[in-house]
């Protein structure tokens, strides 16, 4: 069993390490660097590599790594585990989505597998997918609504077997599973082109981080990569599994009107709605009916709208068109 090696982080068998990938120096003379923990274990198996803020607004997923970096003891580990606690670091430093040094490669979900000679982010992606690329067996991009948003256990994937293998292996609680049929410009992206699966797993966003929900969305999200870690035998303890899954694809529900955004107070994450549903109206400054918003077709939400002010096209409501179980 060999030392593994991420960046300037080499972890003996057995053992952890702390480390970067470098990626260039900021205008104030500060390195651009990704932070990244290794686990290696002590048998030859696969390594199984996480991502966390691909989007600066979306911490749900660093918290997560910090208790998985804790909690996986590399001594009984068979392969590995590599944790990007903060992928978009300008990004998270400034909590919103994207870099804001960055003009012109703004979303680092867009941008994979990047450019060595590109704008700055582009050179952060192409830094991280060279190593991902070469070390990972499977890449998990931990993502939630961020600042606009809140998502529900979620996962996008493709349709291949080892992906969807790798989507059931998140257990318990995460039984929808979308298609991301062009999964271009992400991390996953870089994957997939390698002939790995990689998933973008969803849950949370700004609205849900009080304490007792911050807490609740990283300890589901840890244990979705606990899971999949028991799936692939890397670590002891017996999977769990949602009871079924569902597949489907996504409708981005747009706002048609400027307003108030107020969605209908009954309203509940993953369970079925017939079509014309009412989900929210948008209201006036004065409350008047401006518009409502209704479900397209049968289906279900997975996400909604965090913040009530709402302009003509924005974000409103994350719905999944079903087409049947996995
Ligand atoms: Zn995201």
């Amino acid at each position: 069993m060999p030392s593994l090696t991420v960046g300037t982080a080499t972890a003996a068998p057995g053992t952890r390490a702390r480390g970067v990938i470098p990626v260039t120096n900021l205008p104030g003379g500060r390195p651009l660097d990704i932070p990244v923990i290794v686990l290696n274990g002590v048998e030859e198996g696969p390594c199984l590599w996480v991502d966390a803020v691909v989007h600066g607004d979306e911490p749900e997923g660093t918290l997560a790594c910090h208790w998985l970096a804790a909690e996986v003891d590399p001594a009984t580990l068979r392969g590995s585990l590599v944790l990007v606690p903060v992928l978009n670091v300008p990004a998270f430093e400034a909590a919103q989505r994207g870099n804001p040094l960055d003009t012109f490669s703004y979303d680092l979900n867009r941008i994979y597998p990047g450019r060595a000679d590109g704008y700055l982010t582009e050179r952060l992606a192409h830094a991280h997918s060279q190593w991902l690329r070469d070390v990972a067996s499977f890449e998990i991009s931990i993502h939630s609504g961020g600042a606009h948003s809140y998502l529900s256990e979620t996962i996008f994937t493709t349709t291949d077997p080892a992906a969807i293998e790798l989507a059931k292996a998140m257990g318990r609680g995460w039984s929808l599973i979308l298609k991301n049929i062009r999964p271009s410009g992400s991390p996953g992206a870089v994957m997939h082109e390698a002939g790995k699966p990689a998933l973008t797993v969803e849950l949370g966003g700004r609205s849900a981080t009080s304490p007792q929900d911050f807490h609740r969305c990283a300890r589901i999200l840890a244990d979705g990569v606990l899971n999949v870690l028991r799936h692939y035998q890397m670590i002891p303890g017996t999977p769990t599994y949602a009871k079924k899954w569902y597949t489907g694809f996504q409708h981005a529900l747009l706002a048609p009107a400027s307003g108030l955004f107020v969605a209908e107070p009954g309203l509940a994450f993953q369970q079925r709605m017939p079509q014309g549903a009412l989900l929210a109206r948008i209201v006036d400054v004065y409350g008047d009916l401006l518009a409502e918003l209704r479900t397209p077709v049968e289906g279900m939400i997975f996400g909604l709208r965090a913040l009530p002010t709402v302009q003509t096209g924005d974000w409103c409501c994350f719905y999944a068109q079903l087409e049947g179980e996995l």
